[in-house]
């Protein structure tokens, strides 16, 4: 190769793939030592494609996974798809295209996108939460949920759109109207499965403890379980006989109560509070004083009692009320006589799952008209979500017009014929256990085995974004239902994912969230044909902090390119030159500071600052010249994680190593080689100052190294050209003194 040669980015990457690919190099272990599970969330495959804000988190864990192998850790780092869900649905019902045809389209889109930006998934593992050898575990753990009292049916309202004559998430309401026809919806009582996630509010908040995520996910968690603890205070109605239930978190405050206010159905549409006052009055237990009772939209029904009391001298929303309604406001001094039970509340309800929706995993349940609801046996298992169905809503679940779904059903336990439920599952029963299913993915006989299970899980990188908060709910609540069965082993522990860390958004070039409406949307189609997926990673990674929001910038991915050029320059150099350099004590140091930092980096998710480093260390090889094998081999290695194409073709077409890069062991630095602090040191010709040295500080106190620079600093040896050293003396990080012949 000579320094001419261009580097051709499009040949080199689709080699190397190529070649990875075949040699399966990212196939995990039979028996893993050390291992490490790094898990994408993974993606929903939508009809628009993946775009470069997509990919950070798995270019992030791409890195993180690369590097952990070089660590020498077995590594796990597998992919899938959320493949159920709405926007198949609804793509359907506007092209007649049946979901399972536009989805698997659509993954093809998404993984061949992931393949040409060079990642290191396992796709031996890969699962589709839409196939029947998934969504049958899905079913089988509904019915283990069911079984353990977890799951049960029972009345509750969902958003129906009258015109369109469909339940609507609640995504799909926009101000109280239906997002496609703007028709206002209304609130429908349906029968539907719910899963007890309540019952473990408190362990879901204690394992926060036991785990390294960020404090504002934390938060998020506990605040959207919404403990709180309080007392149930009663109020009798004047004039009756009739009780009104109150739950407080401040009982102390009874005193200064001025009102009682209800959850009302009303005015459920306006974001402002509403009241109207019913007529009545309630009698303080405590001053028998006479409050007035008012209906509001701002008390919610399902939290607590359904009823309060306003105090609005301490508290900022009742004050807000009464000023609205002129209500008194009165202050009294806390009082500490304890009336009612003590209660705690929690905001979290238990977890609907039923969508009356035919994208979905069908829920695998029975009803007879004797026995009541029966899950479907085992070996009938999977309930295969029927082919014939039309999709134009009908005012209920699309599964019901299919002529094969009900056909020869039958009651489990008397046999005689019965009905199948219609409804759907939520997709994100999907996402609540497909990481444990990776570890196992091809199990027919288990939704996951006990020994494959302990091979890799608990997960310790989890990587993703977004819209979570549920999502790390339900998993957490899914992964101790299934620990406290005992169907994955205790020593794993009660939490499914150890450390969880989130990129931030990247933007379009307009600072504005990338989207089609906008048209700032930037693909890696077309980038990397352009620049190369090497530097489309190195570009991601370099942005700023892996967890802000950043603009893309078309400055940014030249100034990564010409960087990945550099690099490539310098390696082409080092076998073509011919002149020769010691590399310097300062190249050493910076090389081990280098080693040190960058690994440090990757483990903390700094893949920015890793990279400024690598910029800095291939900066100063290009000023000292370097060509020492070893060092640049060092240089590779620690490039390997982030431009994983190039460094795998200089590592094997340059420097003549076996194939491959990401096979090889991550380069250990010397402690004793790092100096961070530079010293002065004073040269001095028979005690006259003659010139000075810059040096790393542990090199400063070495006497044969300073001595030696000494010696060829240009303002020195004119001084000691032709005459002979008597004596030298060293004052370690100070002064040399060479006693020469006058
Ligand atoms: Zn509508
Ligand atoms: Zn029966």
């Amino acid at each position: 190769m000579s320094q001419s040669d261009r580097y051709n980015h499009t040949t080199v990457e689709m080699k190397w793939q190529e070649k990875w690919k075949k040699e399966e190099i990212y196939k995990s272990a039979d028996k893993p030592k050390n291992k490490k599970y790094v898990l994408d969330m993974f993606p929903y495959p939508s009809g628009s494609t993946m775009h470069v804000g997509h990919l950070e988190g798995y270019v992030g864990s791409d890195i993180l996974s690369r590097y952990f192998r070089m660590k020498g850790h077995d590594v796990f780092h597998p992919m899938g798809w959320d493949a159920f869900g709405l926007p198949a649905e609804n793509y359907a019902i506007k092209t007649g295209v049946h979901p399972d045809i536009s989805t698997h389209e659509n993954i093809k889109t998404f993984k061949r996108q992931l393949e040409i930006s060079g990642m290191s998934y396992d796709w031996n593992h890969e699962i589709d939460t839409s196939s029947p050898e998934f969504y049958k575990w899905t079913q089988w753990l509904f019915i283990q949920l069911f079984k353990a009292g977890l799951a049960y049916k029972k009345k509750s309202p969902v958003n129906f759109c009258p015109k369109d004559e469909t339940v609507l998430a609640n995504e799909q309401v926009v101000d109280g109207c239906c997002e496609r026809c703007d028709t206002p919806v209304i609130q429908k009582d349906l029968d539907q499965w719910f899963f007890k996630i309540t019952e473990y509010a408190d362990r879901l908040i204690s394992g926060l403890d036991k785990i390294d995520w960020l404090e504002e996910v934390k938060r998020q968690q506990i605040n959207w379980i919404g403990k709180s603890e309080g007392r149930n205070i009663e109020f009798q109605i004047d004039g009756g006989e009739e009780k009104i239930k109150v739950f407080t978190t401040r009982p102390d405050t009874l005193n200064s109560a001025t009102f009682l206010a209800v959850a009302s159905k009303e005015g459920k549409e306006t974001k402002e509070k509403w009241g109207k006052f019913t007529g009545k009055y309630a009698i303080n237990p405590l001053n028998s004083e006479k409050l007035p009772i008012w209906e509001t939209n701002y008390v919610d029904a399902s939290y607590g009692t359904g009823a309060i009391m306003g105090v609005p001298a301490y508290d900022e929303r009742d004050r807000e009320f009464a000023n609205k309604y002129h209500i008194d406001i009165v202050e009294k001094p806390f009082t500490d006589k304890l009336l009612g039970e003590k209660t705690t509340h929690y905001h979290l309800r238990d977890w609907l799952i039923s969508r009356q929706r035919y994208w979905g995993c069908p829920i695998p349940m029975i009803y007879c008209k004797k026995d009541g609801w029966q899950p479907v046996a085992e070996k009938d298992l999977p309930v295969l979500l029927p082919t014939d169905v039309d999709f134009l809503p009908h005012g209920e679940s699309p599964i019901v017009r299919s002529k094969t779904f009900q056909k020869d059903v039958v009651c489990p336990i008397c046999h005689k014929p019965a009905k199948r439920e219609v409804d759907t599952m939520d997709t994100y029963v999907d996402s609540s256990w497909y990481f444990i299913r990776f570890a196992d993915s091809k199990n027919k006989k288990e939704f996951i085995g006990l020994e494959n299970a302990k091979k890799w899980l608990p997960i310790d990188d989890y990587i993703g974004g977004g819209h979570v908060v549920q999502h790390l709910l339900f998993s957490r609540f899914f992964w101790k239902v299934l620990f406290d069965a005992q169907l994955i082993d205790r020593s794993l522990g009660d939490e499914p994912f150890l450390k969880l860390r989130a990129p931030g958004w990247i933007l379009g070039p307009d600072s504005r969230k990338m989207s089609k409406r906008w048209g700032n949307v930037v693909t890696p189609d077309e980038i990397i044909p352009k620049f190369g997926a090497d530097t489309l990673r190195v570009y991601e990674m370099f942005m700023g902090p892996f967890d802000v929001m950043k603009p893309w910038s078309v400055t940014g991915v030249e100034g990564a390119y010409r960087f990945l050029g550099k690099v490539w320059r310098l390696f082409g150099a080092s076998v073509d030159s011919e002149q020769s350099m010691v590399d310097s004590d300062n190249v050493a140091s910076k090389l081990h500071q280098t080693i040190k930092k960058v690994g440090e980096d990757i483990e903390n998710y700094k893949f920015n600052t890793a990279i400024s480093s690598l910029m800095e260390l291939v900066n100063t090889f290009m000023q000292y010249k370097v060509q020492s094998a070893k060092y640049l081999e060092a240089l590779a290695l620690l490039l390997a994680p982030f431009a994983p194409h190039m460094m795998e073709e200089i590592w094997v077409e340059v420097l003549g190593k076996p194939f491959s890069i990401h096979k090889a062991k991550w380069p250990e630095y010397d402690n004793s080689k790092i100096s961070s602090d530079t010293v002065t040191i004073a040269v001095q010709i028979n005690g006259k100052v003659r010139g000075t040295l810059k040096v790393e500080s542990g090199i400063g106190n070495q006497e044969a190294g300073v001595t030696e620079l000494a010696k060829k600093d240009e303002k020195v040896a004119k001084w000691l050209e032709g005459k002979k050293i008597i004596k030298t003396i060293f004052i370690p990080g100070k002064v040399v003194n060479f006693v020469i012949e006058n």
